[in-house]
């Protein structure tokens, strides 16, 4: 059951919440400029077979000394058979799921690779055709480099995105499990009797409240109170509601996950 957040806390929460993004600030920053990058090679690399394409079709016919006109129907043969490999992936019948499409996946990289080198292995051998069929030379060299680059530049790129979603995760703005580690913890806090003296606040001698519910810890009869390592008391199922979205203690920001069995007696 999900207790309703008091207003208070749903504060503390998002102030957590707005340090952990300021922290990030530079690494959003970064990640928005790199996706940004992304989508700009993305839309080069479109561009590029385009023009080659067109380029192909066009001039095709002028001398060259390599086969450089068919690399654009060689790239699309390995598109196809890509598609068709991972539509059709027989081997999940043999092997298991992940595994058949990691062999699919390994074998159209060793495909593609393979058809870009021999393309790089021509470029580097054409005598004369960047002067008998410059457009299509150009175009070619073009597209090539553009995917060299692209292999290299968006494994990097993905990697800082995928920091920065990290961040963003941690920071509770997207969704997430980081609370399961702590909802397992709250089980294992010390337990206080309803009864214990140690539920009575020493400054005005009436019950502690729990800031998550709003209520008194003691007088909620038959509701489990628990106490951190940072000596905050909270009804069990309260904490545990808490810990579905947060990790820290909802008074002092304490870690609950590194919480132990309540360690003070
Ligand atoms: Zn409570
Ligand atoms: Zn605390």
């Amino acid at each position: 059951m999900r207790m309703p957040m008091p207003m208070v806390l749903r504060q503390q929460a998002q102030a957590s919440a707005d340090a952990v993004l300021q922290n990030s600030m530079p690494l959003l920053v970064i990640s928005a400029i790199a996706a940004i990058l992304m989508f700009c090679v993305g839309v080069y690399g479109i561009y590029a077979y385009v023009e080659v394409v067109w380029a192909s079709l066009h001039y095709g016919d002028l001398p060259c000394d390599e086969p450089l006109s068919s690399y654009w129907l060689l790239t699309l043969a390995v598109a196809s058979v890509a598609t068709a490999l991972k539509a059709f992936n027989v081997l999940r019948l043999c092997l298991d799921p992940q595994t058949a499409d990691g062999v699919i996946s390994s074998f159209i990289n060793f495909l593609s690779t393979l058809v870009q080198v021999t393309c790089l292995q021509w470029l580097f051998a054409s005598k004369t055709c960047s002067e008998t069929n410059p457009v299509l030379f150009y175009a070619v060299t073009r597209l090539v480099y553009w995917q060299l680059f692209y292999l290299f530049v968006m494994a990097f790129l993905l990697g800082i995105i995928a920091l920065a979603l990290r961040r963003l995760v941690m920071a509770g703005v997207l969704g997430g499990s980081e609370g399961a580690g702590c909802a397992e913890k709250v089980k294992d806090m010390k337990h206080v009797p309803l009864t214990d003296n140690e539920l009575m606040d020493p400054d005005d001698n009436k019950p502690r409240e729990c800031v998550i519910c709003m209520s008194d810890l003691s007088t909620k009869v038959g509701k489990e109170v628990v106490k951190t390592n940072c000596e905050h008391y909270y009804h069990e199922s309260c904490l545990t509601s808490w810990c579905a979205k947060h990790t820290s203690c909802p008074i002092c920001r304490e870690s609950l996950e590194e919480t132990g069995g309540g360690s003070s007696v």
